[in-house]
């Protein structure tokens, strides 16, 4: 079998046509021809395509070589165009060859036939293919050229030989700029050595290597490339050059580090937050045990935080933890940590540090800083800290421990009064665990049976005649223990255990005040105290209510204390609450003043009747002058305001002399009696003679 030859065949003699098939055929061709001998023939027959060859005669009747050979040009068509002729003038010849005839054969040496068409159909194949490859390059130029990511090619040392307008779009260098540098030369970052190092051996070893670069552009600003870097090789598989595609990705990097820092940093302070600092204490306690030093955790609270938050609005609460954030860094040195971990908490971490020495240092400035005023609203508002110290590994070798240990001792400040520090000490974990079991023993106490209330007269100054009697929670333990409230009271308010119980004070002592008025004497009142926890708990208003009811007490005769903290909290409930209260046309009184906020404005804005002067005011009149004058002060100022004053803890004579001197209005205190069981307050009440 031949190989297979389409021929279109220009010709007007078949014999001649004949004897060439034959020639072809003999050879080892098997020729397949379509014979034309004028222009449209040959146009249609060309728009069939699939020639691999034309052979045309010279000369024809209605046709010509010359004339097919225009035809075939018109077409674009690149086929081998042998003309085979007989007597030919040589210049017709080589003019029709000029013309991009490929050979002139003499149809009397067909001979020669085969060896032509073989070159010539070598020639065109290499021709076509040469025509695709420039094709080819042409298109891979302007890919290049017009590619939406930058590319550089550089030599095999990664000196940039070439780069594309993308890449001069890019980073501002142009291809003169660029031509000689190492590719790496925008890159800004300290590009580690080591990954430097992986880059050269990766892609020396003929492998492509892709990483991030963090570059400079030529007017300065800072851009993120993904770099994939191509070894080229050439025919022999010898590496030649390098192929470098970038891709800016500052936009995904940004985007990026956006999240990263929103999982690690707090919003509001732009301190970390709890996952990075338990991240960094982590890395300081493995540090500090390698280097056998110590870590410290300071566990700093704000106190009284949530009440400048409900006072003086969301925004402001953030502006003051803004101020406060900045004061703590004022405090430490470069490598400590401070984190907000919480609402109004924050955490400093000392890392190797010698001994507690250092962090009581930051505990002191950090309370110093504490001492000045923040400015919110206009207002001078002052926030103090509490703090507690654990150190590593001597209060716990691992996070969770520590922190604990550090919160336990946080809250050891807070219960001593505030605006202090505290190491964690075992003696604190005795504590806690204590009082873990007054909560659970306090679960019970009511339904025990194990609540008492413990009477205090108050007496008028003028007449001496005892007018209110203040009622005083006590807890009779199964083991015989007395409790004062302030062991269990604070357990109570944390559990929310105060709202069943004072519930239960508020109608035990009203029944008892009915009781006693049975016995005969003048009518007294009661005063029992209410904490702010009730008040926030709602329907507060409606337990008093129905409390008079059931015991047809006159509201008159009951007079609530509360502290001034319930004032503060004049979002909440608690406003409604102290109106529905003075509605129903019970008594109110406040309670320990000159304890906390102590502002006269609260006192006019809420229907106050009554005000009581904190004993630590009274015990200070026989010391200093300056109590006096306090307690001299806040009475003319209650006088003004309307309210009747009471003296508390009055423990002497002097004290009593004092008070009466100033125009106190009533008195209170171990001087004239203790709180005491109601049996032991009939008894006074029998014997009391005005004093
Ligand atoms: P408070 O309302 O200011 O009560 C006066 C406290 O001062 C009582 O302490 C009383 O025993 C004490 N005291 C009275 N006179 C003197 C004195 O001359 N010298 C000294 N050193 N102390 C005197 P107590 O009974 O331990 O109660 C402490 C606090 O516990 C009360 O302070 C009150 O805030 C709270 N509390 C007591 N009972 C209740 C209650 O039923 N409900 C609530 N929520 N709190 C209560
Ligand atoms: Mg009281
Ligand atoms: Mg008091």
């Amino acid at each position: 079998m031949g190989k297979p030859l389409r021929v279109l065949l220009v010709e007007d003699s078949e014999d001649d046509a004949v004897l060439l098939l034959r020639a072809l055929a003999r050879d080892g061709y098997q020729p397949t021809c379509t014979r034309v001998d004028n222009a449209p023939a040959m146009r249609a027959a060309l728009a069939e395509g699939g020639w691999d060859i034309v052979l045309s005669d010279y000369n024809m009747p209605r046709f010509s070589a010359e004339a097919a050979l225009g035809i075939l040009r018109e077409t674009g068509l690149d086929l081998p165009f042998i003309i085979l002729s007989g007597v030919v003038q040589a210049e017709d010849v080589v003019a029709l060859l000029k013309r991009g005839a490929h050979d002139f054969l003499h149809k009397d040496s067909l001979a020669r036939l085969v060896p032509a068409v073989e070159r010539e159909l070598r020639d065109s194949e290499s021709r076509r293919q040469c025509a695709a490859a420039e094709q080819r390059v042409r298109l891979l130029t302007l890919a290049v050229e017009q590619s939406p990511v930058s590319v550089a090619v550089t030599d095999r040392l990664g000196r940039i030989y070439y780069t594309n307008p993308k890449f001069e779009a890019v980073s501002g260098y142009g291809l003169g700029e660029t031509k000689g540098r190492l590719f790496t030369f925008l890159a800004t970052e300290p590009v580690s050595d080591q990954k430097l190092r992986v880059m050269w051996e990766t892609i020396g070893a003929g492998q492509e290597w892709r990483g991030e670069f963090c570059n400079r552009r030529k007017d300065g600003k800072i851009f993120w490339e993904h770099v994939t870097i191509a070894p080229l090789k050439d025919q022999a598989g010898v590496l030649s050059h390098f192929v470098v595609v970038k891709e800016d990705i500052t936009a995904r990097r940004d985007y990026e580090e956006k999240l990263l820092h929103h999982a690690n940093y707090d919003e509001v302070t732009n301190l970390p937050n709890r996952v990075l600092m338990l991240d960094r204490l982590y890395q300081s306690i493995t540090l500090a045990r390698r280097q056998n030093r110590q870590t410290a955790v300071l566990h700093v609270d704000l106190d009284r935080f949530k009440t400048v938050n409900d006072i003086f609005g969301h925004s402001a609460g953030d502006e003051l933890l803004r101020v406060a954030a900045g004061r703590l860094i004022a405090c430490v040195h470069e490598g400590d940590t401070v984190a907000r971990v919480g609402s109004d908490e924050f955490m400093i971490i000392l890392p190797g540090v010698s001994s507690g020495r250092a962090a009581e240092k930051v505990a002191n400035r950090v309370l110093v800083s504490f001492d000045r005023p923040f400015h919110i609203n206009g207002q001078e508002v002052f926030v103090t800290a509490s703090m507690g110290i654990a150190l590593a590994p001597t209060d716990g070798d691992n996070q969770q421990v520590l922190l604990r240990n550090a919160d336990l001792a946080m809250g050891q400040a807070k219960e001593h009064g505030r605006n202090q520090f505290r190491f964690f000490t075992a003696g604190i974990n005795q504590r806690v665990h204590e009082r873990l079991q007054i909560e659970t023993a306090l679960r019970g106490a009511l339904g025990r049976g194990e609540l008492r209330l413990h009477y205090q007269p108050i007496i008028d100054l003028c007449s001496g005649k005892v007018r209110t009697i203040e009622a005083l929670l006590r807890w009779q333990r199964a083991d015989g223990e007395l409790l004062a409230p302030g062991q269990f009271i604070p357990v109570a308010e944390d559990t929310g255990l105060i709202v069943p119980i004072g519930e239960w004070v508020l109608a035990s002592a009203c029944a008892e005040l009915r009781r006693l008025d049975r016995l005969g004497g003048p009518p007294l009142r009661v005063a029992v105290n209410v904490s702010p926890r009730q008040m926030r708990a709602g329907d507060f208003g409606s337990v008093v209510e129905r409390v008079l009811e059931q015991t047809a007490l006159d509201p008159a005769r009951l007079e609530l204390e509360l502290t001034e903290s319930v004032l503060m909290d004049d979002t909440s409930d608690s406003v409604r609450t102290i109106r529905k209260l003075n509605g129903l046309g019970v008594r109110l009184s406040i309670d320990d003043f000159g304890t906390g906020y102590s502002s006269l404005s609260y006192l006019q804005r809420y229907p106050f009747d009554t005000l009581k002067i904190d004993r630590s005011f009274i015990s200070g009149v026989e010391r200093d002058a300056h109590s006096t004058r306090l307690v001299e002060t806040i009475i003319a100022m209650a006088h003004g305001l309307d309210l009747e004053v009471i003296a508390e803890g009055v423990e002497t004579a002097a004290q009593m002399d004092m008070i009466r001197e100033h125009d106190c209005d009533l008195a209170q205190g171990y001087h004239i009696s203790r709180p005491v069981p109601v049996d032991a307050l009939e008894a006074f009440l029998r014997t009391w003679d005005g004093g």
